[in-house]
Order: structure tokens, then sequence, then C-alpha cells
């Protein structure tokens, strides 16, 4: 039961409701080492998730390691797979192909952007769609597209499991999306029209990005500028959410002005709204491609198969 001081965290001066990411990552986080439990018990092996990163960035290698704690938590194997930053691309697809050939590993994350002297395409052409656990490959996105099955970017899925876990109604809305990349405002665009939004997508070449933000019951905003959607940007008792993530002498910020607050019913926090959530779904999308992978070798009679299928 959520106690009153809990409560009265969860809510801005404004009386806008914050929509915390941490709660909704503990709830996915908590089913997901149960599901990975169950599936050890089932085919006897660990899963594991890879994370492949070419030259070192102190960003990559923060987040390497908290992938590697996460995983650990929810019993996930792991293994960073770590290229020199001059590594080829006869070398790189050729170790994509190893880890697509590996059988205990479920998931590959290859940490984008690729060096400059690598097309950053190669990723997506190379890595088998059944572990694409970032939803970066064509087959995936098509998928996607088409309203079938598969796996699917981390972050926009989040965005949707933070509006689902608040209970915040989506069906029939009409949801703005800021921002048109391959990791988060398409996916994100695509998502919210599976949930039965009315979409629309905004991008730089959009005219009067004002005008049509005002009309959003559900605001997302993945652009990277601070502060970038004002108040007067915003239609009274919108939901607003915010994806951006900048680094700044002040700390972490979005692309949400905080005045926004006075006029949303509701808004994502940076830090600690869609960010937590983000690494969550990772770890359930890893295990989503174990079991998928499992279903596959069964239907093949591939190795893998045990009685208890
Ligand atoms: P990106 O690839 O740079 O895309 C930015 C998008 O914003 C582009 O589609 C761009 O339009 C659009 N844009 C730029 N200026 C605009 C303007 N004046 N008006 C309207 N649209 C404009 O960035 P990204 O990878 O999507 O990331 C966006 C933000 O989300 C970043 O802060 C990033 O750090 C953050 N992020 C957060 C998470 C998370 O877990 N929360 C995960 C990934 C990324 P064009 O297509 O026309 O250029």
């Amino acid at each position: 039961m959520t106690s009153t001081r809990t409560a009265a965290r969860e809510t801005a001066a404004s009386g806008a409701r914050i929509l915390l990411g941490k709660p909704v990552a503990a709830a996915i986080t908590e089913d997901v080492r149960e599901g990975v439990a169950a599936f050890v018990e089932r085919y006897g092996y660990v899963p594991m998730l890879a994370v492949m990163t070419v030259g070192p960035t102190a960003a990559a290698e923060r987040y390497t390691e908290t992938l590697r704690k996460q995983s650990a938590a929810v019993g996930l194997a792991f293994e960073r797979v770590a290229l020199d930053p001059d590594t080829d691309e006869a070398t790189l697809r050729a170790t994509i192909v190893e880890l697509n050939h590996r059988p205990q590993i479920a998931g590959v994350l290859v940490q984008m952007p690729l060096p400059d002297h690598l097309p950053q395409t190669i990723v997506g052409e190379t890595l088998d769609p059944y572990k694409d656990v970032d939803g970066i490959t064509p087959a995936n996105a098509g998928n996607l597209s088409l309203g079938l099955p598969g796996l699917f970017p981390s972050t926009p899925l989040g965005g949707i499991a933070l509006l689902n876990h608040y209970l915040i109604p989506i069906v029939g809305k009409h949801a703005v999306v800021v921002g048109r990349s391959n990791v988060v405002g398409r996916p994100l665009a695509q998502l919210l029209l599976r949930e039965d939004a009315t979409v629309t997508i905004a991008h730089s070449r959009t005219g009067d990005l004002a005008d049509l933000t005002r009309r959003a019951d559900i605001l997302a905003v993945a652009v990277g500028r601070v502060g970038f959607i004002t108040a007067e940007m915003v239609k009274p008792g919108a939901v607003v959410v915010d994806f951006g993530t900048t680094f700044t002498p002040d700390g972490l910020r979005g692309d949400v002005a905080p005045e926004v607050a006075a006029v949303a019913s509701a808004f994502t926090p940076v830090p600690g709204g869609t960010g937590p959530v983000t690494n969550a779904i990772l770890l359930r999308n890893t295990l989503r491609a174990a079991r998928e992978t499992m279903a596959v070798r069964r239907h093949l009679h591939m190795p893998g198969q045990t009685n208890a299928d």
C-alpha cells in the first residue's frame, strides 16, 4: 500500500503526479528474476547477456558495469566483449557472427555509436534478430511496424511500461512524439499506435511545433536538448514523458523544463523517470529472447530440447 509519505513524494507542488521509474523498474526486475529462475530450472542452463563495446568510453564503461550488476541481480549470466577502437569491419562482423552462434548467449547489446570508420548499420545487418535485445535489426523494426511479435527497443518499451504501471489511459488519446530516432522516437510512436493512441510524430523539420504539442494528451519527448519543452507548449492536464538525458554541470537534465510540472497532470522526472526502466526492460528482453530461442529449437528439434518440453 502506498504510504502518505510516498504519495506526497509522488506529487509535485502543483499537484501533478510524478511518474517515478524506480517502482516500475523494481516490479519488472522482480518478474524477470522469477522468470530466469524458472527458465534455469526448466532448461538447465543460465542464459547470458553479452554487451559489446568497440573502443572504451567512460559512459560505455559505466553502463556496461551497471548492466553486469543488474544481470547478476536477476540471475542472468553476463559477458563483456571489448573490441579495440580500431577494429575493422570484417572483425566486427565476425565477432557478432560468433556471438550469434554461441547457444548460451540469449541477447547481444552493442553499445552505439560505433567509431566513425565503421558503418553504423553493421550491427543491425549482422546480429541474429532472435538475440537483438535492443530491437535494432530491420527484422524487429519491421515486426514492430507490422504489429507482429518481436524484440523492441528498451527505452520506448520502458515508456509504455511506465504509463501502464501508473494506469495512464492511452487508448484513443492523442500522443505527440517529439523525435524520430530509431532507438526512441520512431519505435515509441509505433508502440503507442499498438496501444491504440492516435499518434503524431514531430521532428526538426516540423512547422509550428508548439501548436502541435499543445494538442497532445500524451506528450513524449526524445530530442536531447535541455528544457526544450516549455510550459507554453503543453496542454493543461497533459501527461508528459521525458526521455531526454543530457549531462550538465548541474547534473542530469531532461528535455522538459521544470515549469511544465505546473501545467501537466503527470510527468516523468529527469533523473528518476524513464531512465531506470530502460535497463529493466533490457533484462526482460533478454529473458524473452532466451525463451523464444528455446521455442524455436524445440520446433526444429535442435539441441537444447529437453524432456520437459
Ligand atoms: P537523436 O538520435 O539525436 O534524435 C533526436 C531527435 O530529435 C531527432 O529525430 C530530431 O529530428 C529531433 N529534433 C532535434 N531538434 C528538434 C527540434 N528543434 N524540433 C523537433 N525535433 C527536433 O537522439 P535519441 O537517440 O533519440 O535521444 C534523444 C534523447 O533521449 C537524448 O537526450 C538521449 O540521451 C536520450 N535517451 C534516453 C534514453 C533513456 O533510457 N531515457 C535512452 C536513449 C536515449 P530529426 O530526425 O529531424 O533530426
